[in-house]
């Protein structure tokens, strides 16, 4: 059978070695061959494991943190409950569960939004919410979904998003790209033959235009019809220099260039970046939270408390391993355990929403 692999083995023959930006999109979204469309990855049986796979509490919460916002925006009917990349459909499922019993007049003022390049994770997205009583719609392009008042949700969405390295040197940007090495094997190269003496002051810088044009849009269209955005994922506000392009297959880091559409390709989104081009795009932005803070402000530990009390002892403590998992401060990268510090909340809103839930000040 032709791999991915192949595939752009060829594509480089044929024209030479591709911009990484473009070996990011072909491994995560070649229509038959690319790894989100081809499978269901998420899951101990899977490659990764995500926060809406960990527990269900997460999906609650920001079902409730959706809520809150809603009323906030003063409970327009006809509001879109957006959800980009749902991945198999948890959060949504668990978030409109939680609006249902706290909320449920906003059930029948919204409709749910799915965005999803993915045909394989769509299905698996509608048998999740087939049993919900929400008008619900998929789109494959985000921009499908904005019109009117949306609240906006995703989760390790951006980090997925391709983007462009370049090394920056005095004398301009030079693209790093994929070729062939001596034996035909995919290598990592630079545009230009390079000799590192003469560019002292080189350093590797990582332009996520996907992402970028991604908030641009959203942002606007919240400046404009009001409404909120949040979107969870791990990266840093400042100060991302270099490459942080990571494979991730089994639950272990890969070589990027191993095996193409096999592994889940991802890199630290920049949050600093984003949160700038979402106040250019006229919407006021919270300051970035960590996910740990963000969770427990949310009332993490006390929906815990409550699932605790009509629980087995095993049960009890899969849900406190999952408190854990979701907001300790220990940083071990992405597929390591502590997600509390490496993921982060950053949500903006049209002008008039002040305050989000979740990013208050922190507690003393
Ligand atoms: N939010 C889910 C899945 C995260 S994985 C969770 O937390 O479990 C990334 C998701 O984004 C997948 O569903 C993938 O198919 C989807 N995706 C990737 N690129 C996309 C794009 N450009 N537009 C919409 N969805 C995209």
């Amino acid at each position: 059978m032709r791999t991915l692999k192949d595939e752009i083995i060829s594509l480089i023959h044929l024209e030479g070695p591709m911009p990484v930006e473009r070996y990011m999109a072909l491994c995560l979204g070649h229509p038959t061959l690319g790894y989100y469309m081809t499978r269901d990855p998420f899951g101990a049986e899977g490659d990764f494991i995500t926060a809406p796979e960990i527990s269900q509490m997460f999906g609650e919460l920001i079902g409730l943190w959706a809520a809150q916002v809603w009323i906030d925006m003063g409970s327009p009917p006809g509001t879109g409950l957006v959800e980009i990349g749902p991945g198999r459909g948890t959060l949504m499922a668990d978030a409109l569960r939680a609006i249902h019993q706290a909320v449920p007049a906003m059930l029948s003022a919204i409709d749910v939004r799915m965005v999803e390049t993915s045909p394989v994770l769509r299905a698996r997205q509608q048998a999740n919410l087939s049993g919900v009583d929400v008008a619900a719609l998929w789109h494959a392009d985000i921009t499908m979904a904005l019109h009117g008042p949306v609240i906006i949700i995703a989760n390790e969405l951006l980090d997925a998003l391709p983007v462009r390295q370049v090394l920056r040197t005095e004398k301009g940007d030079i693209r790093r790209v994929v070729g062939l090495g001596a034996t035909g094997e995919l290598v990592f190269g630079f545009e230009a033959n390079l000799r590192s003496a003469d560019m002292p002051t080189a350093v590797l810088i990582e332009e996520p235009f996907a992402a970028d044009i991604l908030i641009e849009q959203v942002a606007a269209h919240l400046a404009q019809d009001g409404g909120a955005a949040l979107f969870i994922d791990y990266g840093a506000e400042q100060g991302m220099e270099g490459d942080t392009l990571q494979a991730v297959r089994q639950h272990g880091f890969v070589d990027p260039l191993a095996d193409p559409g096999l592994a889940d390709l991802t890199t630290q989104v920049r949050f600093g970046r984003a949160m700038a081009l979402a106040r250019a795009a006229g919407a006021r932005v919270q300051p970035l939270a960590s996910q740990g803070d963000f969770l427990m402000q949310l009332g993490l530990a006390e929906r815990a408390a409550v699932l605790k009390r009509r629980a087995t002892s095993d049960r009890a403590r899969a849900i406190d391993e999952a408190v854990s998992r979701l907001t300790r401060m220990d940083e071990r990268g992405k597929s390591g355990a502590g997600m509390g510090a490496l993921f982060k909340a950053m949500a903006f809103s049209h002008p008039s929403l002040e305050a989000l839930p979740g990013f208050g000040p922190p507690a003393t």
